[in-house]
């Protein structure tokens, strides 16, 4: 398993550690307030012992979808719910242990991406969005793109000109959002079957994390000019996930 995703499976085994050491503490506390009889005491241990399995068992699913290279379809809810419950856990006890935020984010990135990989989903040009984030347009140009990005007028001053390009070679949907809500907006009115995201690590592990079942593979933005401002990305890596989703490549 390459070391980018190793940092965010290893997080995920700590967090899972964490939540196991607190359910007997959990369960002691509510032990020492009376009105809480027997019975009680056992509903609730059966319920977090079930949520422990779970996650258990996803993180389990994760590493061997991982190892096999191939989703495994009846374990996709779980995958799913140990990583919506335990990302942000991930977060704090990698800050507890001194590491990045960023580059938690970007190991959790990775291996949602090799997830999206083994899905081995194959669509039509016309079932994928690539999704553009604003910063990626030249603070310089007057065009609305966010508006319509074919009000861009391909001066070739900023990336999206080659993105546009590109969309219309694989007949992808191309959007810009300028934040999460107009994202889910777009993502509600076009309705397609797979996502392409452009962003930094914080947006596009929010955007994952908010996607439910739609395969959604982050590409991670160049910020040559600091967060927001005149971002850039690697056409080349926008164009091999494209090859994935459409050709299966
Ligand atoms: S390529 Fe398009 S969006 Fe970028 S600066 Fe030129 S007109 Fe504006």
């Amino acid at each position: 398993m390459e070391s980018k995703k190793r940092i965010y499976i290893g997080l995920l085994i700590v967090s899972l550690t964490a939540v196991t050491i607190l359910i007997p503490l959990i369960l002691f506390l509510l032990r020492q307030n009376t009105q809480f009889s027997k019975v009680m005491l056992i509903i609730i241990a059966t319920i977090l012992g079930g949520l422990f399995l779970l996650l258990g068992l996803g993180i389990l699913a994760i590493i061997i979808m991982i190892v096999r290279s191939k989703t495994i379809p009846s374990l996709d809810n779980i995958t799913k719910l140990a990583n919506e419950l335990l990302f942000p856990l991930t977060l704090v006890i990698g800050k507890v242990l001194g590491i990045k935020s960023e580059k938690i984010r970007s190991s959790y990135i990775a291996v949602n991406n090799y997830l999206v990989k083994s899905k081995h989903i194959i669509l039509n040009g016309e079932r994928v969005m690539i999704l553009l984030p604003h910063c990626l347009q030249n603070n310089e140009c007057p065009h609305k793109i966010t508006m319509d990005i074919n009000n861009c007028k391909q001066c070739g001053k900023c990336c999206v000109s080659d993105l546009v390009k590109l969309s219309q070679k694989y007949s992808a949907i191309i959007k810009v959002a300028t934040g999460g809500t107009l994202a889910r907006k777009l993502i509600k009115e076009c309705r397609p079957s797979g996502v392409i995201a452009v962003a930094c690590e914080r947006d596009l592990s929010m955007g994952i994390q908010d996607s439910g079942a739609l395969p959604v593979f982050g590409v991670l933005n160049c910020r040559p000019n600091g967060p927001c401002f005149n971002t850039s990305v690697d056409i080349d890596k926008v164009e091999q996930a494209l090859i994935m989703i459409c050709k299966g490549g």
